[in-house]
């Protein structure tokens, strides 16, 4: 646990947040900020600080979350899509550096992106 990460001190119940799943690796909570009806982080409880800073020892924890992100959606109903988005580093638009996946929903998607 990295004592200066707000995600870390969620996973450890140390800061409160609208928590719908956890188990021993992953935990899933709404954004604090929503930018849709459905908008929801999915976390490994271990800090890693961004997808870049992954390998292939942790290809069972990366198809967990996106697993998950999937099972989410069905829990949110977004029976008609959803996205799912990884920030990376800066100019990636990441703002937390703990590795977390959006699911986002509920409303007409556009792309691009800005
Ligand atoms: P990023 O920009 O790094 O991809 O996404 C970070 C997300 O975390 C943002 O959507 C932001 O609203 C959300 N966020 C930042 N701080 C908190 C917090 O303390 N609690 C929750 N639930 N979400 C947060
Ligand atoms: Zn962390």
């Amino acid at each position: 646990m990295a004592d200066d990460c707000i995600f870390c001190q969620i996973a450890g119940g140390k800061i409160p947040a609208r928590v719908v799943f956890q188990d021993e690796d992953v935990m899933v909570f709404r954004d604090l900020t929503p930018k849709a009806p459905s908008h929801l982080l999915v976390i490994p409880k271990r800090h890693i600080s961004s997808l870049a800073e992954t390998d292939d020892a942790d290809s069972g924890l990366l198809g967990k979350l996106l697993h998950r992100a999937v099972e989410t959606a069905r829990q949110e109903g977004l029976d008609k899509g959803f996205r799912t988005v990884i920030n990376t580093g800066p100019e990636g638009g990441q703002t937390v550096g703990h590795l977390h996946l959006h699911v986002i929903g509920g409303r007409q998607m556009t792309w691009p992106p800005g």
